[in-house]
């Protein structure tokens, strides 16, 4: 009888708490919390500071829509930043102005895989006493001696099938080296159970799955080798579209030295980027938009006052943007057409 009834459940089971470890130790925290996914995983980290209702939380204008979705859900206001227009992500400076007495967290976002300036961003938050929570969900595996996740109080990470490090299904993790902290996160994905039994927070199931877990722990020792790939891929583009930059009519991402981009995307930026996308489309290439409409032009923001032309540079993005494919399982022949095919929409 004991063999047929199990007494550990596949929940929150062994296969979790491997991965968790494991991915601690990627990352190089102390430890992860496998999350429902990187939403759950913002929010359940905003939830464990105790932000909500009156408090501010700062994030760049051109992020994806879940990190704002995460600010509002706990009932803080986002304030957003409008990003550097030559790295596309959250600076000191603009971050610096945003500041008030109400701001409680910033939320930097490591945009298409390249890491925020982070010495200066924890610098100045340590100075106002703010916390740093980073969106680490398209940067698994980005480093700049530390890697990803574990620069702030709070790494969020997702396992979106699209990401880096990606489950057959939703999935996400928080990271951090705070114990508190990330024992808040293990009973607010779980109830608010402490205990078995003991409920001591109104909070949401958000667990990882097991079987997430099972494919994400064989994933992860890939990582490093998946993100060198994505980087040659990266140089490869840069080489061969290097002229339609000079040109002036296509601007291509900068590659920062060593590991410090994870290019989850590589993003191009172009005035024509809507005919573009539909040339590369009729010859078979999918180029994708990340993302057409800014969070702060969306429905779900329009009580925060924000309007069109408060993020030029966010703005600008949302209209010129478009992601050449970039995944690691790429070959070299691949990669030469989608570049003759770039080629052949300039010079037609
Ligand atoms: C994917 C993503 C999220 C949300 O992750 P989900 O797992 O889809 O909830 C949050 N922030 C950024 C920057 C993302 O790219």
């Amino acid at each position: 009888l004991k063999r047929m009834v199990p007494e550990e459940t596949p929940i929150l089971g062994e296969p979790v708490s491997a991965f968790e470890r494991e991915f601690a130790t990627q990352v190089g925290t102390a430890h992860a919390v496998g999350v429902g996914s990187g939403t759950d995983a913002l929010v359940l980290s905003l939830r464990s500071l105790g932000i909500g209702d009156g408090d501010e939380v700062i994030t760049a204008a051109n992020t994806f829509a879940a990190t704002v979705t995460a600010i509002l859900t706990v009932g803080a206001r986002p304030v957003l930043v409008d990003p550097d227009p030559d790295t596309l992500t959250l600076g000191p400076d603009g971050l610096v102005r945003a500041l008030t007495g109400s701001t409680r967290a910033v939320i930097p976002v490591h945009l298409y895989g390249r890491l925020c300036p982070m010495p200066p961003i924890l610098e100045v938050c340590a100075q106002h006493d703010v916390s740093v929570i980073e969106d680490a969900a398209q940067a698994h595996g980005a480093r700049d001696g530390r890697a990803a996740g574990a620069f702030g109080r709070l790494g969020c990470f997702s396992f979106h099938p699209s990401k880096n490090l990606g489950a057959f299904g939703d999935g996400g993790a928080v990271t951090t080296n705070d114990s508190e902290l990330a024992g808040t996160i293990r009973e607010l994905r779980n109830l608010g159970q402490r205990r078995k039994h003991e409920f001591i927070h109104v909070a949401p199931n958000s667990k990882l799955d097991s079987l997430q877990a099972v494919v994400l722990r064989v994933k992860l020792r890939y990582l490093d080798r998946w993100n060198t790939r994505r980087r040659e891929i990266a140089a490869f583009y840069a080489r061969e579209l290097a002229v339609l930059e000079r040109d002036g009519v296509l601007e291509l991402p900068e590659l920062p030295r060593g590991e410090e981009h994870a290019f989850h995307l590589f993003a191009v930026h172009s005035d024509r980027r809507d005919e573009l996308r539909q040339f590369l489309k009729e010859h078979g290439i999918n180029a994708g938009v990340h993302y057409p409409v800014p969070p702060h032009l969306q429905p779900m923001t329009r009580g925060l006052g924000y309007g069109r032309g408060d993020f030029p540079v966010a703005e600008a993005s949302a209209r010129r943007e478009l992601s050449l494919p970039i995944a690691p399982e790429l070959d070299d022949a691949q990669l030469h057409f989608v570049c003759k095919n770039v080629h052949g929409f300039f010079h037609a």
